[in-house]
């Protein structure tokens, strides 16, 4: 058992201790810390600036009133209201999928799908900084798993062509994210789609990042690449670009009604609440929408912005900058710095990135202004 006093030293000794911190997230890209201070927030995931949306509020507190605060039963029981069905049909039509399934986190999504997928006669292929939820997902399936070297196709062929080797027959889960959590790089998807079907695997790929920020109207990556049907299980999170909570899948009707069946964080969890869907609903219009593209551009706009100063013109688009500064102690050092300076970037250290590459990662969304940008530009110069 884990002895609290000895856990707690080792963490400090090695910078790795961390403790929570009141902070309010303002509307203009904003964020008040508990003494009062006002800093730059530059460490959100509401990528659009969807999370004060007053239309998303105002819908919010029109379902409070007619649906009541909670779901009071999960899905299979009385969870599930006309609410869940309509952002579940909008869901697939924005995927190009049959069906999909919302979860009440993306951390469920990912452990319910995976564990119920595969089992100890399968194999799991994942993509060396896969995000927790997914390695999670993957121990608990039991399936045997592997890693491939970071958006390396030809490591990942490699690994595919090893395992159907040995076991013609066995069931293959390639795991991605679209776009990665602490590097804001992208997965070479269509490259990914051409492997997996070669050797006859699925592929699950996790759009917590790309969902909102990427894609004519704002689907992901998997839409911006036009590969979408080529993906058995498009999932994501309504927690981030979305600006609300929540975990989906976009799947086949067949998978999403075994799915329906057997994952179990789906079956044994109460229902998201139907505020929360009702408040999906409208961001995904959003999203979908004219103001939804605008608020896109805006993102490329900033992003362009920094990644030329950052001498990276010529990355493709992603919210997400990583500063890798190396040791826990220097990334700390220099995140308390920036706060000094009124700009929140956590440090963000191992187990969440490996050794080594503790970093600040700098995310900018729809809710910054060119100044604010400019301003971090003229600090960091
Ligand atoms: C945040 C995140 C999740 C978890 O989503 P939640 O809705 O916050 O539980 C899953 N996968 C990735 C890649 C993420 O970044």
């Amino acid at each position: 058992m884990i002895e609290p006093t000895k856990f707690l030293k080792e963490l400090s000794d090695e910078g790795l201790f961390r403790a929570l911190r009141n902070i309010e997230c303002l509307p203009d890209g904003m964020a008040r810390m508990a003494d009062g201070r006002e800093v730059v927030n530059l460490a959100s995931n509401d990528y659009l600036g969807l999370a004060h949306h007053p239309a998303i509020i105002s819908r919010m507190k029109d379902a409070l009133g007619r649906y009541g605060a909670g779901a009071m039963a999960s899905r299979l029981v009385t969870g599930t209201r006309d609410l869940h069905t309509q952002l579940e049909q909008e869901l697939a039509r924005m995927k190009h999928a049959e069906a999909a399934l919302c979860f009440s986190a993306g951390y469920t999504t990912s452990v319910g799908v995976i564990s119920s997928l595969v089992g100890k006669d399968d194999f799991v292929v994942m993509d060396k900084l896969s995000h927790a939820s997914l390695i999670d997902g993957a121990k608990l399936s039991g399936a045997t798993i592997r890693t491939f070297l970071h958006n390396n196709v030809a490591s990942l062929d490699a690994k595919l062509a090893q395992i159907r080797a040995k076991f013609p027959h066995a069931g293959i889960l390639v795991v991605t994210e679209s776009v990665f959590s602490m590097d804001g790089d992208r997965a070479p998807l269509a490259e990914i789609v051409d492997i997996k079907n070669k050797w006859g695997a699925v592929l699950l790929v996790d759009e917590a990042h790309g969902f909102g920020v990427l894609g004519e109207y704002g689907a992901g990556l998997a839409e911006e690449l036009g590969v979408s049907e080529g993906i058995e299980f498009q999932m994501g999170t309504l927690s981030k670009s979305a600006g609300l909570s929540g975990g989906y899948v976009a799947t086949s009707r067949a998978w999403a009604d075994t799915l329906i069946n057997s994952a179990r964080s789906f079956i044994y969890s109460t229902a998201p609440s139907p505020v929360m869907i009702a408040g999906a609903l409208e961001s995904l219009g959003i999203i979908r929408s004219d103001e939804g593209k605008k608020r896109r551009e805006q993102v490329r706009l900033l992003a362009k912005r920094f990644s030329t100063f950052l001498g990276e013109a010529s990355r493709p688009t992603s919210s997400i900058f990583p500063v890798v500064i190396g040791s826990n102690e220097d990334a700390l050092a220099a995140s308390q710095s920036l706060l000094e300076k009124g700009f929140l970037a956590p440090a963000i250290r191992f187990p969440t990135v490996p050794k080594g590459t503790a970093r600040l990662r700098i995310t900018l969304t729809a809710a910054h202004s060119i100044e604010q940008v400019d301003q971090l530009i003229n600090l960091m110069k």
